[in-house]
């Protein structure tokens, strides 16, 4: 499947777009050019099935969209699930960093919102 918003599984994806795999030449430039890094509080409840990924801030949220999303929301979950601790979103890179321990952290690609923050949030 390659819609831009379509559901598909990640073992079998080839798409590049956001929201789909991660390109290896984006998992070394984010390391080593990381931009902004927003951290996130985020569970596997967070993750609907259409993909769309609601995002709880912590700090200010000017700027940061109210979901993401991901072209497999199975797969997120299960990382969410044994993941503990803060996520940090790096939109320079559409990337969700999720930190397994000291030395590795799991890259998952994910794609801006169109759908604005609700006021007050
Ligand atoms: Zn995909």
């Amino acid at each position: 499947m390659t819609h831009p918003r379509g559901i598909c599984d990640h073992d079998t994806c080839d798409t590049r777009t956001p929201g789909h795999q991660v390109h290896w030449i984006q998992a070394r430039n984010s390391a080593k050019d990381p931009g902004p890094l927003v951290d996130v509080l985020l569970s596997s409840h967070d993750v609907r099935d259409d993909g769309r990924i609601a995002l709880h801030v912590l700090g200010p949220t000017r700027g940061v969209p109210a979901t993401l999303w991901t072209h497999d929301p199975g797969r997120l979950r299960g990382l969410l699930r044994e993941h503990r601790g803060l996520a940090q979103w790096q939109p320079r890179w559409n990337l969700l960093r999720l930190r397994r321990d000291t030395v590795a952290t799991t890259l998952v690609c994910v794609a801006p919102d169109a759908e604005p923050a609700a006021p007050g949030r």
